[in-house]
């Protein structure tokens, strides 16, 4: 796979900053794919010199955003995501879209390997002049999501890519965050023997804005119909009388089959909510989670760099300081208590 790389030192000294910002700022915004990479290298940096570089940049790319169809993708490993993304990914670059894909493994930090990252992925895909590939990097994913995903979304769309997929594994938290930053889920489930249902999270199928069941080919074209009936009868139960249940389908990302269908719910989902007002409004939630999230970051980070943070946390790990009290030191270090 080719991923865009971190090309270039970044400026620590102010004023080669300023000039930096400028040069990003009209690289990113001219779909410069070398630019993009590179500021996209600013945004992950955790230099504070570069935060502030990073914030001011995000500030003069915001009105080049949000024009872009914010896709999340999510499944458990082997659920076919890379495949669908590059399936998917390319039949939209033949229809004239520029389609970015940002990937998310939350095991990268626990396991020091990844899920994502160790295959031979999305080959065609990336090598697309009209796709952008960026795993967001290992150890920097906080909650099941990487701390800058968001932003970097928002500057892919600033360099004009109107299709931005956000993959991340189906485990843990990861799902709820990409749901919360993205204007569409796809949950990819596989179609198994016996019970469909056993071992999926309510909480996932709730937020899932449609179901495609996956590897619909072959000797597994009645198997993945048959689950997406009972997928279908599931999301029936789930919803609310009146609330529209998402829409299950079957798909083949290696023969191609279901991609226009999948598209075209997206699509339409997508031109209905800009018409009757509900993507401004959607947008606006992002927005504010967003503006949260950095909150809890910066308030966190502020926390934990305090000067007593570390020995209380070892109090707290030798039993001769209970959590409630180390919390409340922690915290009155803020003045806030
Ligand atoms: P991920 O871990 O969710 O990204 O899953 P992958 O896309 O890597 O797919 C896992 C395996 O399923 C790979 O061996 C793929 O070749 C296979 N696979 C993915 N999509 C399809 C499909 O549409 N049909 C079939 N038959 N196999 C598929």
């Amino acid at each position: 796979m080719r991923s865009e790389g971190r090309p270039g030192a970044l400026p620590l000294d102010p004023a080669k900053g300023r000039e930096a910002l400028g040069t990003l700022y009209l690289g990113v915004t001219s779909g410069n794919r070398a630019v993009l990479a590179r500021a996209i290298t600013l945004v992950e940096s955790t230099l504070a010199v570069h935060a502030e570089m990073a914030s001011a940049l995000i500030n003069m790319l915001l009105p080049h955003t949000g024009r872009s169809t914010r896709i999340g993708i999510t499944g458990v490993p082997g659920a076919g995501k890379s495949a669908l993304i590059e399936a998917l990914g390319s039949w939209l670059t033949g229809r004239g879209h520029r389609v970015a894909v940002l990937s998310i493994d939350p095991s990268s930090t626990r396991s020091g390997g990844s899920l994502l990252g160790d295959k031979t992925r999305m080959t065609r895909l990336g090598t697309d002049p009209a796709a952008f590939i960026r795993p967001s990097p290992s150890g920097l994913v906080l909650g099941g999501v990487a701390r800058t995903t968001r932003e970097t979304m928002l500057v892919c769309e600033a360099a004009g890519y109107d299709v931005v997929l956000v993959e991340t594994v189906g485990v843990g938290q990861s799902e709820v965050s990409v749901a919360d930053m993205t204007d569409f889920l796809l949950v990819l489930m596989l179609a198994g023997a016996g019970d469909e249902l056993q071992g999926i999270k309510r909480g996932l199928l709730e937020r899932a804005d449609m179901i495609a069941i996956t590897k619909a080919d072959g000797g597994n074209i009645a198997a993945a119909r048959r689950a997406a009936t009972q997928y279908a009868f599931a999301m029936h139960l789930l919803c609310e009388p009146g609330e529209p249940e998402p829409p299950v389908v079957t798909c083949s990302a290696l023969e191609g089959v279901g991609l226009d269908r999948i598209w075209q719910i997206i699509a339409d989902r997508q031109g209905e909510r800009e018409r009757s007002g509900a993507l401004a409004a959607l947008r606006a939630r992002q927005n504010t989670i967003w503006m949260w999230s950095l909150v809890d970051q910066h308030v966190r980070a502020m926390l934990t760099a305090g000067r007593n943070a570390a020995e209380i946390e070892r109090q707290v790990r030798a039993g001769t300081l209970s959590p409630v009290s180390a919390a409340e030191r922690i915290i009155g270090a803020l003045g806030g208590r």
